[in-house]
C-alpha cells in the first residue's frame, strides 16, 4: 500500500444541489492499495501505521484527476489555426489534419503525444475522436492501453459534405466500429463511443446504423456534436426537413440515450433540453472552443432547469488549450456573460465527478470513494510567482480553487497519477 499526504478535495455529487457534496480535509491521507485503488481517505492520522509509504504532499491540493469529456486527438496539429467560423473552420484546417491519420506511423506518434499532453494537463480520462480511420482509433487505444488510462474514443463515422480523404460509407463504418468495439472495449480499463461526426456529415442510413451500433452493444458510449453553431442548425434544417429540432434527428435513430454525449448544445430550446435531460444524456460544454469559433454563449440555466447531465470539454483544437483549469474559467466568463452563477466548486464539480457521471464512470473514477481507481492529480497553489503572491491573502478553499482556475495551467499539475503510480512516458 502506498499513501499520499495533502489537502484532500473531491466530491460526492453536484455541490449547487446537494448539500454537503463537498469533501475537504486540509491535513490528509490518501491510501491506495496495490491494484491501485482508493482504500481509505481522511484527516492524516496521529500515529500513521509505520509500515506505509507516504509520498509528502503538504501544502498542496489532491483532487481525482481531470475528465475531458470532448476533445480530438487528431486535431493538436490545427490547434490554434485561425478560423472564420466553424463550418470554414473544417473546411481549411481540420479535414486535412484528419486525412494524415491513414498513415498508421503519424496516428501512433500522435497519439503519443496527446496522451503526454493530457497528462502534463491532469487529464486523466477523455472521451475522444480521432479520426474516421480504424487505424487511428488503434493507435488511440494502444497508446492508452499502455499507460494504464480510461479512456473512451471511437471511430468517426462521416460519409458525406466532406472530403474523400475523410470519407467513409454507411456500412463500412458499420463493419470498422464492430470491429473495433470488438478489439478494444471493456478491454482493461478502455470504452468504445461510437462517433458518427455530426448529422451534416452523416447519411440517415448511417445514422441508423450509429443507432444500431449503440443498441447493439451494451455498455458502449456515443458521442457526436449537436447544435453548435446557427448556421450549422440552419443546414440540418435543410437536410433533415422532417425533424421538428436539432435533436430530433439523433433521437430518430435513437441516439438519445443513456452514455450519449452531445458536444456544445449552444441552440437547444427548452423542450430539446427536457427530452436530452430525460434519456440521461449529457451536454458537454465547451466553452473554450465556443469563444474562439465565435459559436455561441452555452445556457447553463437551461441546462440546470432540465437537470440534465453537463460535463466540460476542451474540444482541441477548436478549444485553444488542454488544461481542463482553462475550460473551468471560460465556463466562468460565459456564465458572467449569461448572468448565470458559477464558483470554483461548479468548476472543480465539471471537471471531475461531473465528467465521470456524463460518462458512466463516475463508478470507477471521479472521487477517492473507497474502491475509485487512483487517478489523481496534485496541484501546487503557488505554482508561478502570480499565483504565490495571490494565494497568500487567499483565505477559503473557494478563494483557492478559484484563483487555481482563474490563473492556473499545466504548471500548476505537480504530478498525476494513474492507479496510484506515476504512469510511463
Ligand atoms: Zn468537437
Amino acid at each position: 500500500m502506498k499513501a499520499f499526504r495533502g489537502t484532500l478535495i473531491d466530491f460526492t455529487g453536484n455541490p449547487r444541489t446537494e448539500r454537503g457534496a463537498l469533501r475537504h480535509v486540509e491535513d490528509g491521507l490518501l491510501v491506495v492499495g496495490e491494484r491501485g485503488e482508493v482504500v481509505s481517505r481522511g484527516p492524516f492520522p496521529r500515529d500513521p501505521d509505520p509500515g506505509l509509504e507516504i509520498v509528502d504532499y503538504s501544502g498542496r491540493l489532491l483532487l481525482p484527476g481531470f475528465v475531458d469529456a470532448h476533445t480530438h486527438s487528431a486535431q493538436t496539429d490545427v490547434i490554434a489555426s485561425h478560423g472564420e467560423n466553424l463550418l470554414d473552420w473544417l473546411e481549411r484546417h481540420t479535414f486535412a489534419a484528419e486525412a494524415r491519420f491513414a498513415d498508421a506511423g503519424y496516428a501512433r506518434e500522435a497519439s503519443e503525444y496527446f496522451f503526454d499532453e493530457l497528462l502534463r494537463h491532469g487529464t486523466t480520462t477523455a472521451a475522444v475522436f480521432p479520426s474516421v480511420h480504424a487505424e487511428s482509433v488503434d493507435a488511440f487505444f494502444h497508446a492508452a492501453e499502455r499507460r494504464g488510462l480510461r479512456m473512451a474514443a471511437g471511430k468517426v463515422m462521416m460519409d458525406r459534405h466532406c472530403p474523400q480523404a475523410v470519407r467513409d460509407d454507411a456500412e463500412s463504418s458499420y463493419r470498422d466500429s464492430q470491429a473495433l468495439i470488438g478489439r478494444w472495449h471493456g478491454r482493461g480499463r478502455l470504452a468504445y463511443a461510437v462517433t458518427p461526426r455530426f448529422a451534416p456529415t452523416s447519411t440517415e442510413r448511417q445514422l441508423e446504423l450509429a443507432g444500431r451500433l449503440a443498441r447493439e452493444h451494451s455498455g458502449v458510449l456515443l458521442q457526436t456534436h449537436l447544435s453548435e453553431n446557427q448556421e450549422e442548425v440552419r443546414w440540418v434544417r435543410e437536410l433533415f426537413p422532417w425533424a421538428r429540432n436539432y435533436l430530433e434527428v439523433y433521437e430518430r435513430y435513437g441516439m438519445v440515450r443513456t452514455g450519449a454525449l452531445f458536444a456544445h448544445c449552444l441552440y437547444l430550446d427548452d423542450g430539446e433540453w427536457r427530452k436530452l435531460a430525460a434519456a440521461g444524456a449529457a451536454a458537454v460544454h465547451c466553452p473554450g472552443s465556443n469563444l474562439f469559433l465565435g459559436s455561441g454563449l452555452f445556457d447553463l440555466a437551461a441546462a440546470r432547469r432540465a437537470g440534465a447531465l453537463v460535463a466540460l470539454g476542451s474540444d482541441v483544437g477548436g478549444g485553444t488549450s488542454f488544461s481542463m483549469l482553462h475550460a473551468m474559467r471560460e465556463a466562468y466568463k460565459v456564465a458572467q456573460l449569461r448572468g448565470v452563477p458559477f464558483d470554483a466548486f461548479d468548476g472543480f464539480y465539471l471537471a471531475t465527478l461531473g465528467g465521470a457521471k456524463a460518462l458512466g464512470m463516475h463508478e470507477c473514477i471521479g472521487s477517492f470513494e473507497p474502491g475509485r481507481e487512483a487517478d489523481f492529480i496534485v496541484l501546487r497553489p503557488g505554482a508561478t510567482a502570480l499565483l504565490e503572491r495571490r494565494m497568500a491573502s487567499a483565505e477559503s478553499l473557494e478563494a483557492r480553487l478559484f484563483l487555481l482556475m482563474t490563473l492556473g495551467d499545466e504548471r500548476a499539475i505537480e504530478a498525476t497519477y494513474i492507479l496510484g503510480s506515476k504512469p510511463l512516458p
